[in-house]
């Protein structure tokens, strides 16, 4: 009995670990040959050169822009689902939208915002000055107006057009 005993323990152990080894290994191969398979048998939908791919952005001030592109020829959706703030709203073979949304205002609005004591300035909405310099600077007295339109020019108020910035300088100046 003890002899046997002796004898049958390390057994076990090395048959133990033998199945564990075989377990191991067949583990492996279902993981590589599954691999193998999502690698060759490729039908995820990519997009090709003919996919019209539309790339909407929409603006904070309710208008929307919109082009096609080919940078992302050979995307899968997974693929595109990965860029920031990138919203897909339609994804076929045919046509791709994909959709960003931006706390920016839209460049056909104007900036008026407060360029230094008592001048205002007026710029297009993505900041960059405009091509006219005549109705870039307006001298303003900011002692006239309460602290909150002060606050509010010196972030800068969004107009629509320039005769809006008008009738606003106005109303401020009476
Ligand atoms: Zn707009």
């Amino acid at each position: 009995m003890k002899y046997r005993f002796f004898y049958t323990k390390p057994v076990i152990i090395i048959l133990c670990c033998v199945a564990m080894s075989i377990l191991c290994i067949c583990v492996v191969l279902v993981v590589l040959t599954h691999k193998n398979n999502s690698k060759t048998t490729d039908d995820v939908l990519r997009i090709t050169a003919d996919t019209n791919v539309c790339v909407v952005t929409k603006y904070s001030c309710g208008h929307m822009a919109q082009y096609t592109t080919s940078e992302y020829t050979g995307y899968t959706e997974d693929m595109l689902r990965q860029i920031a703030n990138c919203k897909i709203t339609c994804f076929s073979i045919d046509k791709v939208t994909m959709e960003f949304s931006t706390e920016k205002c839209c460049e056909n609005h104007f900036l008026l915002m407060l360029a230094a004591e008592n001048t205002l300035a007026i710029f297009s909405t993505d900041k960059k000055p405009l091509a006219d310099a005549q109705i870039m600077e307006i001298v303003f007295e900011t002692s006239v107006i309460s602290e909150n339109e002060y606050m509010r020019l010196k972030q800068g108020i969004i107009f629509d057009s320039l005769e809006e910035i008008n009738s606003y300088i106005e109303s401020m100046e009476t």
